[in-house]
């Protein structure tokens, strides 16, 4: 009898050691980022990831933005994607398990640069994206990504989120497929 109490024992603490582990590696927004524009917006659409991947949604968060506006790595990492086409640009940059992505930005770096939390890795640049208006930006698309899946990057930043009405020209919108 005392060997099945012990089995079971070892089985409550091994759950709850990998409940812990799972919660400490997401969930828990800790240690947090720094807001990737300064000072922070409000948003100007929230994040909706789909039932099912080829299933539209909205696949990060839109942070009110103006073009020209400086855009700032949340966290160290590594550039691993920038696709500098005028008026459309993407840059990713890779945090250890994660990966955030940028766009519209208008980037001077290039694939393999380390960047520094804090560090301005681009400014907000219009063209085709759901962001703009015309050539007039109204938001940043801020992506998060651990593998394929598509996490909310809000998760990783403190503080007071205000979801703003959604205008109508931003509400026709194409999901994004960063590298
Ligand atoms: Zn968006």
């Amino acid at each position: 009898m005392r060997k099945k109490w012990t089995i079971i024992g070892l089985i409550v603490g091994l759950a709850s050691t990998l409940g812990w582990l799972s919660n400490k590696s997401w969930g828990q927004p800790s240690p947090l980022w720094q807001f990737p524009l300064n000072p922070p917006s409000g948003i100007s659409r929230g994040f909706e990831p789909p039932l099912h991947n080829w299933l539209p949604g909205h696949r990060g968060v839109d942070l009110q933005a103006h073009s020209g506006q400086g855009v700032f790595a949340p966290e160290n990492g590594t550039v691993i994607y920038v696709q500098a086409v005028a008026g459309r640009g993407v840059v990713v940059i890779k945090h250890g398990w994660l990966r955030t992505t940028y766009e519209p930005v208008a980037s001077n770096l290039t694939v393999g640069d380390q960047v520094f939390r804090g560090d301005l890795i681009g400014r907000v640049s219009c063209g085709s994206n759901h962001c703009c208006i015309g050539s007039s930006a109204k938001c940043l698309h801020w992506g998060l990504l651990r593998g394929h899946q598509y996490l909310n990057p809000l998760r990783k930043v403190d503080i007071h989120i205000r979801l703003l009405p959604i205008e109508p020209a931003l509400a026709n919108h194409k999901p994004i497929n960063p590298k």
